[in-house]
């Protein structure tokens, strides 16, 4: 480790350490450096400790502890998505709390404020129900929900935000309060789509599940050579296709890694890629607009019990440095398409993105009422998503340059407004306002000011500075 690090005040130590519901790592301990690490490796957290609880009294442990004496507290499952690391600050590692309910009565599961979307996968599925996850079932279930949730389900049934039914909670001031429509309505809109890790820890979630068994999905490779005709041809077929089809069109440089599948290592394609709820014929006469058109070089598309739905997007589970980007689109230009092309698979040099995934959101009814989530669609038919590998920070800022310039360069087809979920570190932290717009702030920063004045949160998304 190369950073020097303070300690807890002994008192404190004292006082975690006592606590039955929770487990400390400390600097020193073994498993320190492993307890510590983000799945994003572009960010590295120096805590004072790592507090692992097992209960939500252990989370209510740690918020008392940290608050008497003066600590900030980050919260993290997986760490896919870092906004401020934790130096200095106690890290609170909710990824024990991870128990699953489904009640196959009424189609909902209650989460524990830890778990992974595999979790829920394996205990909904059994009973033919699905949930709205996206398109890893590695990321936290609650991670996930707080910055909206766009899965491959999006346009039949709208964000995972949009389908929770109720939080619970552990404050600043160490209450276990809860947010549903009925109770605290305003802390529920904010939890919905810009609720990450400064309002509280969430300890518990309960959402709405779906009768989704199987998917007609996955994904048709064309060459690299022929992205401008196969980004133009997507976008003049989406406005036709039926929510039942969620789809995207991807640029894809696939690196020369091992783990990557030996028929696509190393290669770029242009991709169409989706997936499809309903009667296969349906699908099928959807995908014959692709198929009859060209034979794409590879056809993985196809019928796929609904807990395969993870090979559609096929993204790593093995941690990885990276930065990401998420942008809201009303239109697909062919100026923008002509940018997208040439920023991602670029002529003669090595791509700085490993990919740049255009899918198609435009929904009849975009997004629940009263949530942020539903807010930051505001406009979009579409969403922009651009990931590079980061290993070191020269490459952080070379992503960020290139990044802007292209964000300047297809202007005139954003909406403006950023999708939380798919940013990380720093523009996670500042990009709320351009995510939600200065009204939906203030609102937001209401919520904040009445919750955590003190900041004791201040690692998440940043609303009163
Ligand atoms: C490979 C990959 C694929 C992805 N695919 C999709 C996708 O298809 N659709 C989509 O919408 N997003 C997607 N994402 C984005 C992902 O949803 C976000 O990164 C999400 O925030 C991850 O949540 P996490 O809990 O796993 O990560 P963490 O980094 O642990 O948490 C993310 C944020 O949520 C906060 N948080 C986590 N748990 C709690 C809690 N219990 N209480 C309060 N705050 C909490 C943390 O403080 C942090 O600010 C993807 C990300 C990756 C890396």
């Amino acid at each position: 480790m190369s950073t020097t690090l303070a300690a807890l005040p002994s008192v404190t130590l004292e006082r975690l350490r006592r606590c039955p519901a929770l487990e400390l790592v400390t600097p020193g301990d073994p498993d320190f450096d492993e307890a510590r690490m983000a799945w994003n490796r572009a960010h590295e957290h120096y805590p004072l400790a790592v507090a692992i609880p097992t209960s939500v009294e252990g989370v209510v442990e740690v918020v008392d502890t940290a608050r008497e004496a003066g600590l900030s507290v980050a919260i993290q499952a997986t760490g896919h998505a870092p906004t401020r690391t934790a130096d200095g600050a106690i890290l609170l590692d909710i990824s024990r709390l991870r128990d699953v309910r489904i009640d196959t009565a009424a189609w909902r599961a209650t989460v524990g404020g830890g778990a992974k979307w595999q979790a829920v996968l394996d205990a909904a599925l059994p009973h033919g129900l699905a949930p709205l996850l996206g398109s890893t079932p590695d990321v936290g279930v609650v991670g996930y929900l707080l910055g909206g949730g766009v899965g491959w389900l999006l346009r039949r049934y709208g964000t995972a935000a949009d389908v929770v039914r109720r939080f619970e909670l552990v404050t600043a001031d160490g209450r276990i309060v809860e947010a549903s429509p009925e109770e605290d309505p305003e802390l529920f809109w904010a939890l919905r789509g810009a609720g990450a890790g400064h309002l509280g820890v969430v300890t518990e979630v309960e959402f709405e599940l779906f009768p989704v068994t199987e998917l007609y999905a996955g994904n048709l490779f064309y060459p690299a050579s022929m992205a401008v005709e196969v980004m133009r041809r997507w976008r003049d077929w989406v406005p036709d296709v039926p929510e039942s089809l969620t789809s995207s069109v991807v640029l894809m440089n696939y690196p020369p890694f091992e783990q990557v599948p030996a028929e696509v290592r190393g290669q770029s394609f242009a991709i169409v890629r989706g997936a499809h709820v309903g009667a296969t014929e349906e699908a099928e006469r959807l995908l014959a607009y692709w198929r009859e058109w060209r034979p794409p070089l590879l056809d993985r598309f196809g019928t796929m019990p609904f807990g395969r739905i993870a090979e559609v997007s096929q993204d790593p589970t093995d941690p990885l440095p990276g930065v990401s980007t998420g942008l809201w689109l009303r239109g697909l230009s062919d100026g923008t398409i002509d940018q997208l092309v040439a920023t991602t698979i670029p002529a003669g040099g090595p791509p700085r993105f490993i990919f740049s995934e255009v899918k198609h959101t435009a929904r009849e009814r975009p997004g629940a009422p009263g949530s942020v989530s539903a807010l930051t669609q505001a406009g979009a038919t579409m969403m922009l998503e651009l990931v590079a590998l980061t290993p070191t920070p020269a490459d952080q800022a070379a992503v960020h340059a290139v990044t802007a310039h292209l964000r300047q360069a297809i202007a005139a087809d954003l909406t403006g407004r950023l999708y939380l979920n798919f940013l990380e570190g720093e523009e996670r932290r500042s990009g709320v306002e351009a995510a939600i717009g200065p009204e939906a702030l203030q609102r937001l920063a209401s919520v904040k000011a009445r919750l955590d004045p003190g900041h004791r949160f201040d690692h998440g998304l940043d609303v009163l500075r």
